[in-house]
Order: structure tokens, then sequence, then C-alpha cells
């Protein structure tokens, strides 16, 4: 039996269905709950509602609105600015991961299509996390 941990917000920002699936159920797995978000537009506005513990931001999302620049607002905000954010791109050059990380100011970046347990452990980096049994 895995002890149980207190469960945080944990928001996910992206518009691919597929990827906000699976990093759903991976969250929810490790105790938390999620704020799903398929767009960028009112994000900003939903993280000032909703307080999240941990953002996980896509780069690429619908109508041009990119997530460097919701992580620059979120960073740019004193009352946002604590929040931890995990970017999850496609983008995942070196030169990419440098621009991104430098641009956004997020506080870690993982690649798509990633590992569940490179996902994990980025997660459990900002929140504690229940250990995981994948073959229940
Ligand atoms: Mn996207």
């Amino acid at each position: 039996m895995s002890e149980t941990i207190e469960p945080k917000k944990v928001m996910i920002i992206e518009d691919n269905e597929v990827n906000q699936k699976i990093s759903d159920m991976i969250i929810k797995k490790l105790g938390h709950n999620t704020i799903q978000v398929f767009d960028g537009k009112g994000a900003i506005k939903t993280i000032r509602q909703e307080k999240p513990h941990l953002i996980i931001l896509d780069i690429q999302l619908p109508e041009n609105c990119s997530g460097i620049d919701i992580c620059k607002e979120i960073k740019g905000d004193p009352e946002l600015k604590h929040i931890p954010v995990i970017v999850v791109t496609a983008l995942h050059g070196d030169e990419d991961k440098k621009q991104i990380t430098a641009e956004s100011g997020c506080d870690e970046y993982i690649a798509k299509p990633f590992l569940p347990n490179v996902f994990i452990d980025a997660i459990s980096q900002f929140i504690e996390v229940n250990s995981v049994d994948w073959d229940e």
C-alpha cells in the first residue's frame, strides 16, 4: 500500500486530446487532481481563479497562442510566479530547449513524446507524488 498524500491541483494546458488524456491519467495516478485547459486564450484567467500548485504547459497552442508567452506572463506576475511550470513540447532540439527555457522562464522542460517515468520525475521535483505500480 502506498501512503496517502494530500491531493494538489495540477493544471494541464495542452490542445492535443491524446496528450491531455495521458497527462491527466498519470497525474491522477500520482494522487492529484487536474484542471484540463485545451487552449491558451483564457489560461491566465483560469490560473488566477484556480491557483494551481503546478502547471503542465504545451508550447504550440491553437490560434497562434504560444505557451512561451503564457509562461512569461506567469513568471512576470508577483501573485503567480511561485507556481512551478513544466513545459512539455514537441520542439526538442538542444537549441529549442535552451531558447524556450531562457525565454519563458519555465522551471522544467520535457520533450514530447515522453516516457511516463520522465514525466513523473519532472512532476515529483515540485509536488509529492504517490508511488505508482503500473502493473496493477
Ligand atoms: Mn500543442
